[in-house]
């Protein structure tokens, strides 16, 4: 299938490492121009490099905390013209309720939510101009079902819904869609990282610690194992096409089936 991309210009928050590099690298290989962020030089060269080696795509490179609002601004300024802006960086912790300060709630509040609300408003007017764009916010199954480990961050990931599909409505009648995609537990940098501290800690292997994961903390999986940041980046990278054009208002679930509903 050909995804009709050539042409457009993507910018993927926090795409040097896990989901978003994945959906980075598939919108180049589908011959969109990829903006590749991140928050040091370093990791944005890096991310730059492999994403030209392996697709041989058009990809720009851009160090900047989109988290804050100048850093969002200047991005704009930067880069003219943005047709698919993928809403992924994001941050977790697992953490009790009772020691969840209120500062905590703000920071997840600001790069969670925020971040990708900004962005939105920025790039809206030039996809207005266009009558065509896609606006995708990478939101997590936690939307739905609140982990009692990080109520915080579950709060982030349902406010982004509300927010997709608000914006969806205000835009109706447009060549613009507005979409949140819901991953399940994915094996990125992240999560990766946090599974491998547990089973150090743990005297376990990475296989014994997944497994205890999907048997006790995510039993409702039907796939019972992480899903990996190309199955989420493959469902992006559709709804990003010219061809999803009538996807739009919707939240998209890529979670291995966790959510208990058919809907
Ligand atoms: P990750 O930690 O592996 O990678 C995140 C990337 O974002 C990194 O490159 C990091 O440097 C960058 N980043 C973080 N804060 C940034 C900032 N302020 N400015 C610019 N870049 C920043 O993360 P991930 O697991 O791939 O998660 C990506 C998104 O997917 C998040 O929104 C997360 O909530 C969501 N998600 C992840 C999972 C999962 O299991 N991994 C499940 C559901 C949803």
């Amino acid at each position: 299938m050909d995804l009709q991309l050539n042409g457009k210009l993507a910018l993927v928050s926090g795409s040097t490492a896990g989901i978003g590099y994945a959906i980075a690298r598939t919108l180049a290989q589908e011959g969109a121009a990829v903006i590749v962020n991140g928050r040091t030089q370093a990791a944005v060269d890096e991310a730059v490099e492999r994403i030209r080696a392996e697709t041989q795509g058009t990809v720009h490179g851009h160090a900047a905390d989109l988290s804050k609002a100048e850093a969002a601004e200047e991005t704009v300024r930067r880069f003219p013209g943005i047709n698919i802006l993928v809403n992924n960086l994001g941050i977790f912790e697992p953490k009790a309720f009772e020691d969840i300060p209120d500062e905590d709630w703000q920071r997840f509040f600001d790069v969670n939510v925020l971040s990708g609300v900004r962005l939105a408003r920025l790039v809206l007017p030039d996809m207005k101009r266009a009558d065509w764009g896609r606006i995708i916010f990478i939101s997590s199954e936690s939307a739905v079902q609140i982990p009692t480990e990080m109520i915080h961050y579950g709060m982030t990931k349902t406010a982004q819904l509300a927010v997709s599909r608000g914006l969806a409505e205000s835009v109706a009648g447009t060549g613009i869609t507005v979409n949140s995609v819901l991953p399940g537990p994915t094996k990125s940098r992240g999560v990766g990282d946090f599974v491998k501290d547990m089973a150090r800690a743990s005297d376990k292997s990475f296989e014994q610690v997944e497994a205890e994961f999907f048997e006790h903390v995510r039993p409702t999986s039907l796939i019972k194992r992480f899903a990996s940041p190309q199955e989420v980046a493959s469902l992006v990278a559709y709804v990003a096409s010219p061809l999803a054009s009538a996807t739009t208002g919707a939240a998209l679930r890529v979670d291995g089936g966790l959510i208990k509903s058919a809907f």
